[in-house]
């Protein structure tokens, strides 16, 4: 590991840590990859998204490698891991070299990237911001014809499962904002997830209202109609299904 700028052999990450909650039901090495083109004001990433350490991918390898015993499943976090597009594909080429299920979540701004290596790829968790045409409004870029089309990637990729998820922030949108979400979109399951003031890339948000849980699960209760499977994820209560196609 050094601190030096990453070539095609090596890649900046901003940490790894094998965890029992990124991926459902598995035990996964997560890759925290560094980097990231979007400055969401609610960002509770940002000591990553301008760079981090710089590894070979020889030494990923040899971390997954180490893993295996504990492990079923490698997770390709960030920061936005399609910024080192090349990197991140080799690292699930060896992940499915050895017979290991993988992950992503991405933010959905390349979606030519996603679509080169979305047979390698088992499970994405895909940010859905905000309305695709309130992207700029709500975030400060427009890129929501980018993320529908990433969306569109994985939801027509039958071996995929996608996630699409968002964070109710209501300083920055309505209610009405996540019910236009859920009409938009096509996935296997929708996560709404609870705003958190604490760690935030703008700090006009550090003074905003953080949703209560019984708030968040009205909202996702009222997006029944549009989703079959839908959860919320709260600090109070962690993961808490709110409708789904098995019962
Ligand atoms: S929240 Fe995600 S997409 Fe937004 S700036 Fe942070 S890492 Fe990038």
């Amino acid at each position: 590991m050094s601190k030096k700028g990453s070539c095609s052999s090596s890649i900046e990450i901003g940490g790894m840590v094998i965890s029992s909650i990124e991926f459902s039901g598995k035990m996964a090495l997560v890759i925290f990859t560094a980097k990231c083109m979007l400055r969401c004001p609610y960002c509770h990433n940002s000591e990553i998204i301008e760079g981090g350490d710089v590894y070979q991918l020889e030494e990923i390898f040899q971390k997954i490698e180490e893993s295996i015993d504990f492990i079923d499943s490698v997770v390709i976090s960030g920061g936005e891991p399609l910024m080192q597009d090349t990197q991140v594909f080799e690292i699930l080429k060896h992940a499915k070299s050895l017979e290991l299920s993988t992950k992503m979540d991405t933010n959905g701004y390349y979606p030519e990237k996603l679509q080169k290596m979305i047979k390698l790829i088992d499970y994405v968790a895909l940010d859905i911001k905000a309305p695709f045409n309130k992207y700029e409004q709500i975030i400060g870029e427009a890129i929501g014809s980018q993320v529908r089309s990433s969306m569109e990637i994985c939801s027509e990729d039958p071996d995929t499962f996608l996630e699409c998820r968002t964070t109710y922030v209501p300083a920055l949108m309505e209610p009405e904002d996540v019910v236009e979400i859920a009409k938009s979109i096509q996935c296997d399951i929708y996560t709404l997830q609870q705003f958190n003031s604490k760690t935030v890339l703008d700090e006009r948000l550090k003074e905003a209202v953080m949703p209560l849980r019984d708030d968040v699960k009205k909202i996702a209760e009222s997006l029944k109609p549009y989703l079959d499977n839908i959860r919320i994820k709260t600090y109070e209560f962690g993961e808490e299904i709110i409708s789904s196609s098995d019962n």
